[in-house]
């Protein structure tokens, strides 16, 4: 367990954009998505905002699950908040932690708890599903990982199903209408109820924009075989915040 990131600050993705939450970020992932602009590594000091939404931090060496615990609780009572969020890297990495920190905070926040997750780590998934209440499971095509997790991610979604789950996919340039198609048609395997999120990427790197034209044209697609197919962008690079 590592966690490197304590902040409280708004959703700035998918179905519940806008919800204050207070994020917890932990080191270390299973993948190496070609558009990943997050830094995940491990590091000695853990970023803790000064006080919850102030975008001022100071570092404090490696904290334990107690002070983690002790600060979530602190951001939760200086501002009512909708859930914390477990993001990462890959949080299911460190489900133990995750399983200890939200058992606690149950006791003692209103809050749900909220899961940023790949949806490669079914196992994993299983040890916290009865602590987590909100999953957002991003779909990997293979022109990002450079690998076929479709397998993969069928397994997670059996069980994440029976939660408040939403599912993501990252759309760039190079997505494919067959990979794109593969997972539209894999949600509606397990239900075509699952809101799918489109999410244009944020250009990083070498990683270019989808034409707008070809991400309306997924959606209609999508909107042929799922319920409800959304575009929704990430915010939080263009307000500026966390
Ligand atoms: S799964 Fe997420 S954190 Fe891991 S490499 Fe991909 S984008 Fe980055």
């Amino acid at each position: 367990m590592n966690v490197i990131e304590i902040f409280s600050s708004a959703q700035g993705e998918g179905k519940y954009i806008g919800c204050r939450q207070v994020f917890v970020r932990l080191a270390g992932c299973n993948l190496n998505c070609a558009y990943c602009d997050t830094n995940f590594s491990r590091a000695d000091f853990c970023n803790v905002e000064t006080a919850a939404g102030l975008m001022k931090f100071s570092q404090i060496k490696n904290p334990t699950t107690d002070e983690v615990i002790g600060i979530v609780k602190n951001f939760c009572t200086q501002v009512p908040t909708h859930s914390v969020s477990f993001t990462g890297g890959e949080p299911l990495l460190s489900w133990q932690f995750i399983f200890d920190v939200a058992t606690a905070l149950k006791k003692v926040c209103d809050v749900k708890f909220f899961l940023e997750t790949n949806g490669t780590l079914h196992n994993e998934l299983k040890k916290v599903l009865g602590v987590v209440d909100i999953i957002s499971m991003d779909i990997k095509f293979p022109s990002v990982t450079g690998k076929n997790l479709f397998g993969i991610h069928e397994e997670f979604l059996q069980t994440a199903r029976e939660k408040d789950l939403y599912v993501k996919a990252v759309i760039s340039q190079e997505t494919s209408t067959a990979e794109f198609l593969q997972a539209v048609e894999l949600v509606a395997k397990i239900s075509p109820e699952i809101l799918f999120v489109i999410q244009p990427v944020t250009p990083f790197n070498t990683v270019k924009a989808a034409p707008p034209i070809k991400i309306l044209n997924f959606q209609a697609l999508a909107l042929k075989i799922l319920h409800d197919v959304r575009i929704i962008p990430q915010t939080h690079k263009f307000i500026g915040n966390l």
